[in-house]
């Protein structure tokens, strides 16, 4: 005897009107087929220009979908923050709207939450449609933020993933306004485990992450979870103090020994440019943290919303 247990698929779009009548009937068809699943669907609207709204209520016809509409744009880190907020119990799986996380997979997600997993996170094995820049610097970028975090952070892991009733509610805990998913999911921990899928290019319109987007992003995330660039500013003062040292110690004895006094503004120049460079990249960093700091201290909400519209409920006319 088990009770059904309730399954919420979240999903956070932008300007996503041509993908999302492509990407809910996949998503149903695997609803349909679980067994002891409660399936339900709820759609966030970051703050769309487009028709997405619209295309939202009109898929809330099926009683099983929810939607959700920011008061503008917050970003897919706040959207989904949102998302996992409105979902009343039970598991939750993480689906991009535009379709490179293959919905097919929902069954394999719900067989290994049902083996006991509290976070199966979808891994990339491939990224089509990804050109090999963003493979490398997202590949370094892995490397660098595994050496520098303690929270662990599974390499060429996205946002796609089912987070069970416990590890949800663990999640929902943590309010921090610079949201740093990947590392969040971490933080929680519970029993973990990777499910890799072939990411497959978009349906249709275009990535909202640019080279500058994903340079802040791959900023916050480090920032966020660790504070060793901290520390390596403190290590590269110490260094140069010791060379300074090391230096004045060699001009005094050449000059003691050989009396040769003056060397010139050269050296001097190089030496007071460098310092500067050093105390300049130093004071950037701690600025960083300190602005942060300051996000977080203002305590305003994550964020605001403007329509909320629970399953199950006729289509109303909109604000
Ligand atoms: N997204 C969002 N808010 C944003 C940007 C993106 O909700 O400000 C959503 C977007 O609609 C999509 C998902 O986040 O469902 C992933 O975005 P995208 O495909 O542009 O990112 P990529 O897959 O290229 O990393
Ligand atoms: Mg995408």
């Amino acid at each position: 005897m088990t009770t059904r247990q309730r399954l919420t698929i979240v999903i956070a779009a932008c300007n996503e009107q041509e993908t999302l009548p492509l990407i809910h009937p996949r998503i149903c068809a695997e609803l349909d087929r679980l067994q002891d699943v409660d399936g339900h669907l709820l759609y966030v609207d970051d703050g769309s220009t487009d028709a997405t709204w619209t295309v939202m209520r009109q898929l809330a016809a099926d009683p099983r979908v929810a939607t959700l509409r920011l008061s503008r744009n917050f970003g897919k880190e706040i959207a989904l923050t949102a998302g996992l907020d409105f979902v009343d119990d039970g598991a939750v799986l993480i689906l991009d709207a535009d379709g490179q996380d293959p919905p097919e997979l929902i069954p394999e997600f719900v067989a290994l939450w049902r083996q006991g997993y509290d976070d199966v996170y979808g891994t990339r094995l491939v990224r089509e449609g990804d050109g090999w820049l963003k493979r490398v610097t997202a590949a370094l970028f892995y490397r660098v933020i595994g050496r520098l975090s303690k929270t662990p952070i599974p390499a060429d892991t996205g946002d796609f993933r089912l987070l069970s009733p416990r590890a949800l509610q663990a999640l929902r805990r943590l309010r921090e306004r610079q949201r740093f998913m990947k590392g969040l999911f971490g933080w929680v921990g519970f029993r973990r485990v990777a499910l890799p899928y072939r990411r497959a290019p978009r349906l249709a319109g275009a990535s909202k992450f640019g080279f500058w987007k994903l340079w802040n992003f791959a900023l916050e995330g480090i920032t966020s979870f660790s504070t060793a660039p901290l520390r390596v500013a403190t290590y590269l003062g110490l260094l140069t103090a010791a060379s300074a040292f090391g230096f004045a110690l060699f001009v005094v004895a050449k000059a003691a020994l050989y009396g040769d006094r003056v060397a010139g503004w050269p050296t001097m120049m190089a030496v007071i440019l460098f310092l500067g460079g050093v105390q300049l990249i130093a004071l950037g960093l701690i600025g960083e943290y300190l602005g942060r700091l300051y996000m977080e201290v203002k305590q305003r909400p994550l964020y605001l919303v403007d329509s909320w519209q629970p399953a199950a409920v006729a289509v109303s006319a909109d604000p």
